[in-house]
């Protein structure tokens, strides 16, 4: 019998998929090609962590020919990029039930259809019908919106195009590295070496103090307003329960005794993975650090509910997790 524990958060934007990885279709010869050569295959196209999408803020999907003619129409000849197995422009994200495959097509930076944000109605007719005007939209912005089936390939292409982006060359030896498992790793053909997408762990945390106040801080980067969870990355040789224990004492002066894990979602931007956490204060006396944290303060349910309601305070956006962790907190009133 499932044990449910009551402070799990479920349904995270970006940690929603329905459809299977498919990790043994990439070891498959011509499988990128294979794919493209079938109708039925849907593409979505990303471009610099921006995706493609519908007049409905939907994943806009594409027919092969379709996903050819974008890429065409950004000065690559679809004809030499679809047929070149080593190249990272097609990536394999998975395929459903029904077997339908499903590819990620990487767009250059330059391409036509990203020149400013004007809505793209007319600059590319497809295929399969005009690029209409939801143009580009960051996973960051849209992936609250997105449905179970589009969050996690988006989320997934969103990741791979940003790691291919930043690791075209080999860690060991330099060399330029050539793309593998259909778009899932790379390989260095001067030392043998294989490379795989990397993700690099975060936590971020609810801070409750005893009389249920939670901690939210104010980072020297961030615009006017803005306040959320405390988060940091984990360091080397460090547990993710220390690196909560460190992060809330460095940023804010606050010990914390217990930790408790209740989630986390990729966060491709450009290869986290949030851990989430709630974590009790034992102590309340803040002291910023001015460094990473401007300010930092408790807050009890009315104060935030009016801070946020005034516009005093902008929390999160709603792919967050950071966003999720104060909503579980302000829906559970102290025991
Ligand atoms: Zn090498």
């Amino acid at each position: 019998m499932a044990h449910v524990t009551p402070h799990v958060l479920a349904d995270l934007p970006l940690a929603r998929s329905t459809v299977p990885r498919a990790a043994e279709l990439r070891d498959v010869p011509h499988v990128i090609a294979d794919a493209l050569a079938d109708p039925a295959t849907r593409v979505l196209a990303v471009r610099d962590g921006g995706l493609l999408l519908t007049d409905g803020g939907g994943v806009r999907w594409l027919d092969p020919r379709s996903a050819g003619a974008l890429l065409a129409a950004g000065g690559a000849t679809d004809g030499a990029a679809t047929a070149d197995p080593t190249s990272d422009v097609w990536l394999l994200l998975g395929a459903r039930d029904d077997g339908t495959r499903v590819l990620a097509v990487r767009l250059p930076d330059e391409h036509p259809l990203t020149t400013g944000g004007e809505p793209a109605d007319v600059l590319v007719h497809l295929p399969d019908g005009p690029v209409g005007r939801g143009g580009w939209g960051s996973l960051r912005a849209v992936g609250a919106a997105l449905d179970a089936h589009d969050a996690g390939l988006a989320t997934a292409a969103v990741a791979l195009d940003a790691w291919h982006d930043r690791h075209p060359r080999c860690p060991r030896c330099g060399a330029t590295t050539r793309v593998a498992q259909a778009g899932w790793s790379r390989v260095c053909d001067v030392d043998g070496s294989e490379h795989y997408p990397r993700t690099d762990p975060a936590v971020i945390m609810a801070v409750v103090d005893d009389a249920d106040r939670l901690l939210l801080g104010h980072a020297t980067a961030w615009p006017a307003g803005r306040w959320s969870t405390l988060a940091g990355f984990v360091e080397a040789g460090e547990s993710a329960e220390q690196a909560v224990r460190r992060e809330v004492l460095e940023e804010t002066g606050v010990v914390v005794d217990d930790v408790e894990y209740v989630g986390s979602q990729p966060w491709p931007f450009p290869a986290s993975l949030m851990l989430g956490f709630r974590a009790h204060a034992t102590s309340t006396r803040i002291r910023v650090d001015g460094v990473e944290m401007a300010d930092a303060r408790w807050f009890t349910r009315d104060e935030l509910t009016a801070a946020t309601a005034s516009g005093q305070v902008l929390l999160p956006g709603g792919a967050s997790i950071a966003l999720a962790l104060v909503e579980q907190w302000w829906r559970r009133p102290p025991a």
